[in-house]
């Protein structure tokens, strides 16, 4: 049976700059759903090691571990008795999200460690987002090394649990990324709006699809689904990806930031 796998990435009411996120509202009717029609949660490790193929399951993940997951998503998730899959960026952790768009306005915060063990302790899975949540295909070996190992031994530390998975930075990976990947020891990784080979690396390109306030309803839906529709939204969703990575605004404001 077709497990899909969801991103989300912030879960509040307030304005962003970015498309990347739902509001609390939008949140509980989406978890609400999958509640009645009987989807059981799985994380990202048990996803790749258990035979799940007779049960009705999602994975739930949240890319960058923002502090609005553990104030919003959590209580939601709680009270279905679900948890969740969580990428944290490492040297991020208790800080504003100045890596994206560096604007006084669109500042977010990220969890903490006492919020991350707290998830934990509720049965989250902990997974790596990086370090500093650059785009891995673009490193040194050395520097792609530090990225990988860097957190994932810090989060180890920290949550005293064994970190498996990975989300790779803006979905973006290669041949080479994987290599190192699991030179880390990281079991799975997942991606986001980028094309994968159907026979190869399937455990480190875990297709996902994102999750996001614009969307209708029943869009939520088509996400759950194989089909035509479904593929329809994949090909959005590579849209969207390459516009976070690539946008002429994002790449100026970056310089301006490096500049000033
Ligand atoms: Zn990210």
């Amino acid at each position: 049976m077709f497990t899909p796998i969801l991103a989300y990435h912030k879960v509040k009411n307030d304005f962003d700059l970015s498309i990347t996120r739902v509001t609390p509202t939008q949140f509980e009717r989406q978890v609400r759903y999958l509640f009645h029609k009987g989807y059981k949660i799985t994380s990202i490790s048990d996803f790749v090691n258990l035979s799940l193929f007779d049960e009705k399951s999602v994975v739930i993940t949240f890319d960058d571990s923002y502090a609005s997951v553990y104030e919003h998503a959590l209580p939601v998730l709680r009270k279905y008795n679900y948890t969740a899959t969580i990428f944290v960026i490492t040297n991020y952790v208790n800080k504003w999200n100045d890596w994206d768009y560096p604007l006084p306005r669109n500042r977010n915060m990220h969890c903490s460690w006492e919020q991350l063990k707290e998830l934990a302790a509720e049965g989250w899975e902990i997974g790596s987002h990086t370090a500093s949540h650059r785009s891995l295909t673009q490193l040194s070996n050395s520097e792609l090394r530090h990225e990988l190992d860097e957190s994932k031994c810090q989060l180890e530390k920290r949550i005293q649990n064994k970190v498996n998975v990975l989300s790779y930075p803006f979905g973006k990976f290669d041949d080479r990324v994987i290599h190192f990947a699991k030179m880390s020891g990281y079991q799975a990784a997942c991606t986001l709006g980028h094309k994968v080979s159907k026979t190869k690396e399937k455990l480190h390109t875990l297709e996902r699809r994102g999750v996001y306030f614009f969307e209708p309803f029943h869009l939520f839906k088509v996400k759950l689904q194989e089909g035509l529709w479904a593929r329809c939204d994949d090909k959005k969703q590579r849209a969207i990806t390459f516009c976070s990575h690539g946008s002429i605004l994002l790449q100026t404001l970056r310089s301006y930031r490096n500049i000033t």
